[in-house]
């Protein structure tokens, strides 16, 4: 049996399905390329049929991206494939992911088909793909709540039609370890042609089992799996990429398999969904949290210090977070920048590389240690991929106990400096009220969020906004660093408000 277990990446198709998250086609673009850096062996980029938004973005990746398969998915009908596939086509190797409901609770209430007819309707799909493509999965909805004998007639159908991955989803996050390893296994046994295949699992967290619910099924015989990075996903999430890799990796003794991830690029590919999509990652995290390394006790510290093995079972650098933390400062030049940059993986071009620069000086002025958390955010913070429409050019408060905040803003359009005033129940609201009267925009805030990028009373405040605009239902996150955070919130907003114009173009 083969031994490698394929990482099928569905941050950008389940993972920005997270309520809230809500990616532009240049971010969807950055997180495919890091994800090709760290090595996931598909991405599923999208679901065509549903949105102009989602058939583009699904196109872009198809067209840029290499070293990757690229998969987009589709309902059971010929609509959704053919549109798929357009947005396919281009790709290196192209997966068409096309799916049908199996559990009697769907096929009654939502298809209101009976077990023949989506068997019927399964195969025809899958043919249909597989003019096109001859990588085709097909994935049972609600697979761990459906009858196993069915799914084992309608998996040889579709095998026999040309599939050649089957995914065995827990749509619901219902199942549990050694169910879904039991059920899997008399999956694989009891279906003709299974040996031929590639047998694939996607789990959701609602019982916080995902992961867990994963790693049973590869114990079984999987050998793809689903998941999103920092598990982000409806409702509860996905199963969390990061965690199943360095399960795997870190327990190599007990599955003995492998994957092709590299896993050094763990971290910084958190880092960024976590600071594109708006969702933070919390402290506690498995692998990628802040704490996830962090000794408190004297007792770990202590043994820690004499062997860390007595109580680490990875090493950060094994995920990519690096030892090294205090390095440069106000007297490091462009040079030694450019060469932490690029270790840190940034390749900037030079027009890219001057403004981190002229950004990093200005920092070093008021910071007198600068860390890669520092560098790595403003290079997130300083390289935009939309066109600033809006830049904020300065910023003045009056605020206090007994004052009636009022923000006083310029905030540059092209060659127009735009300047106006506004009062409001905050100094952070005034500033948003200003931008508004400004933009001539009305939006709604709908989260903001501040965070120190690393300790002491000089750190950086990284701001993140979500807002809404009017009518529009669709969120837009914008992110901005300052030492005082004042400023980055008034830049986070700005960032949210420069996406929703390029959105509206
Ligand atoms: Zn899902």
């Amino acid at each position: 049996m083969n031994n490698q277990v394929y990482i099928f990446d569905t941050t950008l198709r389940d993972g920005e399905q997270s309520p809230g998250v809500s990616l532009n086609l240049n971010e969807k673009l950055q997180i495919a390329r890091q994800l090709a850096r760290l090595g996931v062996d598909i991405i599923e980029a999208g679901f065509p049929i549903t949105s102009p938004g989602d058939f583009a973005a699904v196109q872009a990746v198809a067209k840029e991206v290499r070293g990757v398969t690229v998969a987009g998915l589709a309902r059971a009908n010929f609509k959704d494939i053919d549109r798929a596939w357009e947005a396919l086509k281009d790709a290196e190797q192209a997966r068409i992911h096309t799916f049908i409901a199996t559990s009697d609770i769907h096929l009654k209430y939502k298809l209101r088909k009976d077990r023949e007819q989506v068997i019927e309707a399964a195969v025809a799909a899958v043919k249909h793909a597989k003019k096109y493509t001859s990588d085709v999965e097909f994935s049972a909805e609600d697979a761990s709540r459906s009858d196993q004998n069915y799914l084992c007639r309608i998996f040889g159908e579709v095998i026999k039609a040309g599939a050649t991955v089957i995914n065995i989803p827990d749509t619901v996050g219902y199942t549990t370890p050694e169910e879904y390893a039991k059920f899997i296994r008399y999956i694989i046994e009891n279906t003709p042609g299974m040996d031929k295949i590639t047998v694939s699992v996607h789990c959701h967290d609602d019982l916080g089992l995902a992961v867990a619910n994963s790693l049973a099924a590869v114990g079984a015989g999987a050998r793809q799996v689903e998941g999103a990075i920092n598990g982000i996903g409806e409702r509860a999430g996905n199963a969390a990429l990061e965690e199943v890799i360095m399960g795997l990796h870190t327990r190599k003794d007990h599955y003995g398999l492998i994957t092709g991830i590299n896993t050094q690029e763990i971290y910084r590919t958190s880092r960024l969904v976590s600071s594109l999509t708006g969702m933070p990652v919390q402290p506690n995290k498995s692998v990628v949290g802040k704490n996830a390394f962090a000794h408190e006790s004297g007792i770990h510290q202590d043994g820690v210090l004499k062997e860390r093995t007595t109580y680490e079972i990875m090493n950060p650098e094994q995920v990519g977070i690096i030892a090294n933390n205090l390095v440069l400062g106000k007297h490091s030049g462009r040079h030694a920048f450019k060469d932490r940059l690029a270790e840190l993986g940034y390749s900037l071009n030079e027009e890219e590389l001057n403004l981190a620069f002229s950004r990093f000086k200005v920092l070093a002025d008021k910071k007198k240690e600068i860390a890669d958390q520092d560098l790595q955010a403003i290079v997130e913070d300083e390289i935009k991929h939309i066109p600033d429409t809006y830049v904020l050019e300065y910023l003045h408060i009056s605020t206090g106990t007994s004052v009636v905040p009022t923000a006083t803003l310029g905030l540059r359009c092209g060659e127009e400096l735009k300047e106006e005033a506004a009062c409001g129940d905050g100094p952070v609201d005034a500033i948003y009220k200003t931008v508004d009267k400004i933009t001539g925009l009305s939006c709604v805030l709908v989260n903001y969020a501040l965070n120190a990028i690393t300790g002491g009373k000089d750190a950086l405040g990284d701001v993140t906004v979500k807002l809404r605009c009017g009518e529009n239902e669709k969120i837009y996150t914008g992110r901005g660093i300052s030492t005082d955070i004042l400023e980055a919130s008034a830049k986070a907003y700005v960032n949210a408000v420069n996406k929703l114009i390029y959105d509206m173009k």
